[in-house]
């Protein structure tokens, strides 16, 4: 943890932390000394981890990298980080991402954007860690934390995972408990671990799985020993190359990285099969429906009245003038067009033709996965990102959808509800690090990581 400390306050320039606790990390860390002398102690215990700033953390600022939430201070903890302290985890701090995890770069954050510790071979650009969970990818990239929590609504731990190096695993829906994380789009948020090996990820994951009460959507399925899954063995596992993955105009560096993951399974065994996943061409317009509807019902709570920010009114201004005013300054433009995109398609005249219409799609694409799942399908193998990291300001400044089609291999994953791991495979040509994907089976993590642990 002191080692841990001295690095974060080192490495400030990453901007990864948005917040620090070393009085409640050292507290934490003494408890955990004490817990370790005796046997029995669980894997966790005395381990320095970081939080995304999205998690509601007791007493400490939990701002989800808003000005609409400045100040606030939740007067209780995530049912997640509850767990991770009871394991005996210790919190270092709070982490960047993207204004309420809406970005993939980290450069919507109200407090600027966190920094890829990597750079491109003999250049100095700095370089995004992803997003939306970039400082979690950053800090855990950068020996500041032994691992972080993260949250995927659409690929948020496994593209910053991939940009940076790292694993990072988004369970199954329903996996881990949602309670206490503030809300992007609740039918397709899970939080997760990003660590720097697929077992730190499956030890981290064990402890924050679970049913919660407090969670409708949170299942009542055992939980099975992840770290226990980890046995190197894939023979027989049939795994999945999906047609529609291979896009036109995909960099050679990446197609590359595929084939090798490929061979890497094979030769551990698994059989490889081609596999069709036809709906997949439409998950990128479905996600970017249902993500943004969901989301401007779930921020209409940020009205001034309850939490954070609220704006200075004029003479004779009501509460209409207090409820634009006070989103108008506290949310930034992402977010604006996120909560605009959500109530148009929401709105009685075009509901039917846009939200009605994606989630039609939605199930096809499930639907999708289930066939293959049931034709003996394990897992299926695809690139986690359509490049390596890019420059900083080099995709914000254009097109939002530019920066949208960044998600292309991950939103399906969230669309269909599955488990999906982001694993760190190779470097590519500039040596910056590539990573491929691994989808897996409703409630398989274990396996879904055993295949993970072939390609690191
Ligand atoms: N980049 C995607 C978005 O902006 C995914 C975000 C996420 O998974 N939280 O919506």
């Amino acid at each position: 943890t002191m080692s841990c400390l001295t690095a974060i306050d080192a490495a400030d320039g990453l901007g990864a932390f948005v917040h620090k606790t070393p009085e409640i990390a050292l507290e934490q860390a003494r408890a955990a000394d004490a817990r370790l002398a005796a046997p029995g102690a669980p894997a966790l215990c005395g381990i320095p981890l970081g939080i995304k700033d999205l998690f509601c953390t007791k007493g400490v600022p939990s701002q989800a990298a808003s000005n609409i939430l400045r100040g606030f201070k939740p007067e209780y903890e995530s049912t997640v980080t509850t767990r991770l302290f009871d394991a005996g985890a210790v919190m270092l701090g709070k982490l960047n991402m993207d204004e309420f995890a809406m970005g993939s770069s980290n450069e919507t954050s109200c407090y600027g954007n966190a920094v890829n510790p990597w750079r491109r071979q003999g250049s100095n650009v700095a370089l995004t860690p992803g997003g939306s969970s970039g400082g979690s990818a950053s800090a855990v990239a950068a020996d500041l934390c032994l691992g972080a929590t993260g949250t995927d609504t659409g690929g948020s731990i496994r593209q910053p995972a991939a940009f940076t190096g790292i694993t990072g695993i988004k369970p199954t829906y329903g996996r881990v408990s949602r309670w206490g994380i503030v809300a992007f789009a609740s039918s397709l948020d899970q939080a997760g671990p990003m660590t720097k090996s697929v077992r730190d990820a499956a030890i981290f994951l064990q402890a924050m799985s679970g049913h919660d009460p407090k969670d409708s959507t949170s299942a009542d399925i055992a939980v099975p020993d992840f770290e226990a899954a980890l046995t190197g063995d894939i023979r027989g596992k049939v795994i999945g190359i999906p047609r529609e993955y291979r896009m036109d105009g995909m960099p050679a560096e990446i197609e590359a990285l595929w084939t090798r993951g490929i061979e890497m399974m094979r030769d551990a065994g698994a059989v490889i099969r081609d596999i069709s996943l036809p709906h997949t061409k439409y998950a990128l317009p479905a996600y970017y429906v249902i993500a943004p509807a969901e989301a401007s019902s779930n921020l209409a709570r940020y009205d001034g009245v309850k939490y954070g920010h609220r704006a200075k009114l004029a003479q004779g201004d009501g509460i209409t003038e207090m409820y634009e005013k006070t989103r108008a300054e506290g949310f930034g433009p992402e977010v604006q067009r996120r909560v605009m995109i959500g109530t148009y398609v929401l709105s009685a005249g075009f509901y039917d033709a846009y939200y009605n219409r994606a989630r039609k799609v939605r199930a096809l694409i499930k639907r999708d996965f289930e066939t293959v799942f049931a034709e003996g399908v394990d897992s299926i193998l695809t690139p986690a990102t359509p490049s390596a990291a890019f420059g900083l300001g080099e995709m914000a400044s254009a097109d939002p959808v530019e920066m949208y089609l960044n998600d292309v291999f991950t939103v399906t994953v969230n669309l269909a509800g599955l488990p999906g791991v982001a694993v760190p495979v190779g470097l590519d040509g500039q040596g910056l690090p590539l990573g491929l994907q691994l989808i897996g089976r409703p409630w398989d993590e274990g396996n879904l990581l055993n295949h993970a642990y072939v390609l690191e």
